[in-house]
């Protein structure tokens, strides 16, 4: 059958529902400013000019996984590897809270270092500073959810990465994409607010694979979708040729570009937008990653359907060592300064900092 952009964009608006060949017909569209400004223009509607600030505090970069795409993976040993002590971590928050962030998030690898004991300590000493607290921290048991939820945390990160199960195994070695849903799905019956998302742009994913993981989304249905897109890490073994472009010696990391930049960005802010037309009341978070790949990034993904930033906390000390991929954006800042930073950022585009703790809207 015929479809054209006015009547997926008429449907998508007013309806909030498409089908799988509605969304890949948006994912391939050439009229793709439409689709960012029906997404820009269905925030707006729905969750207003604010920006919601999550302070993120990277505490520990030691994994036990191996996701052939991240930089933490357990077997790159190119990495100096950290723990940030539970004291520090809470005195980081305090901090970040004495600047105004009403949302405190701890990531880290998937890191036994840190006990149910250790963490709950950590959650409840986070809490008393009266702000919302998200965690990303990897597959847990639901035990573990649990004890993490009753000591506190009110939200939950973990992107589902794809729900092409082929590409998972592939991906993601000792891992299963049933065991990573079965975590999605703990986490949402715990009643945290339950983020999920994708990497946009993994070598061997389709477009067709990236309209089931939109629906999957939509199902379950997330609070918050984050959507990463995919940025080569030369210490992995992903070694396509796509991915490795040396522009010099081809010997030092900075050196490395990646040819497909531009249209891992906009296959992120396609997918961002489909999710904000899908679920208008969600958060969206303008990701890191997009301002890595596009100096403007984080600016165009607000404009394009997201209405919270993620800016770093972490002491200046140890950011360089979180390197999921190389690139990354603030690694000399402190947090001070990527706090108001950020700010002058999201007034030059006429939007403001929220003082809430936002919180999920109910219109999902
Ligand atoms: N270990 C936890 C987990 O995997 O859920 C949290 C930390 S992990 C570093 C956070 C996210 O980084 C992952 O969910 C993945 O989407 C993203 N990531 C990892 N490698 C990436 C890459 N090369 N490019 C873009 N995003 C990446
Ligand atoms: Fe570990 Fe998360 Fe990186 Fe996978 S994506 S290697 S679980 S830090």
């Amino acid at each position: 059958m015929y479809i054209n952009i006015d009547d997926v964009l008429g449907k998508a608006i007013q309806l909030h529902t498409l089908d799988e060949n509605e969304i890949l017909y948006l994912l391939k569209t050439k009229d793709i400013k439409m689709l960012l400004s029906a997404a820009d223009e269905t925030r707006r509607k729905y969750v207003g000019d604010e920006v919601h600030l999550r302070a993120l505090i990277e505490f520990s970069n030691y994994c036990k996984q191996n996701c052939l795409y991240c930089g933490l993976r357990r077997d790159n040993y190119h990495l100096k590897r950290y723990r940030i002590e539970p004291r520090e971590i809470i005195e980081s928050a305090q901090k970040a809270r004495s600047y105004g962030y009403k949302t405190i998030v701890l990531q880290s690898g998937e890191d036994p270092y840190y006990t149910v004991e250790k963490m709950t300590e950590i959650i409840s000493a986070v809490k008393d500073l009266d702000v919302a607290l998200t965690l990303s921290i990897g597959e847990k048991t639901f035990e573990e959810y649990k004890a993490y939820r009753d000591s506190g945390a009110d939200r939950y990160l973990l992107r589902v990465e794809t729900t092409d199960e082929a590409l998972y195994n592939k991906l993601d070695p000792g891992m299963s994409l049933k065991n990573r849903m079965r975590c999605i799905e703990d986490i949402e019956k715990l009643g945290y607010e339950t983020g999920s998302g994708i990497i946009a742009g993994l070598p061997g994913q389709t477009l067709e694979s990236i309209a089931k993981d939109i629906l999957y989304l939509k199902s379950i249905p997330v609070d918050m979708a984050g959507i990463g897109p995919f940025i080569y890490h030369p210490d992995t073994p992903i070694k396509l040729e796509l991915y490795s472009v040396s522009n010099d010696t081809g010997k030092k990391k900075e050196n490395i570009r990646q040819k497909n930049s531009k249209d891992v960005f906009e296959l992120s802010l396609r997918i961002m937008s489909i999710l904000r037309l899908l679920m208008p009341g969600i958060n969206i978070p303008a990701t890191t990653a997009m301002e890595t790949l596009d100096p403007q990034g984080r600016l165009t993904a607000l404009q394009s359907g997201a209405n919270v930033v993620m800016p770093n906390a972490t002491e200046t000390t140890y950011r360089k060592y979180y390197e999921i991929y190389p690139g990354k954006i603030c690694l000399g800042g402190s947090p001070m300064h990527c706090r108001f930073c950020i700010e002058n950022k999201i007034k030059s585009i006429n939007r403001f900092v929220s003082t809430g703790k936002g919180f999920c809207r109910l219109i999902k």
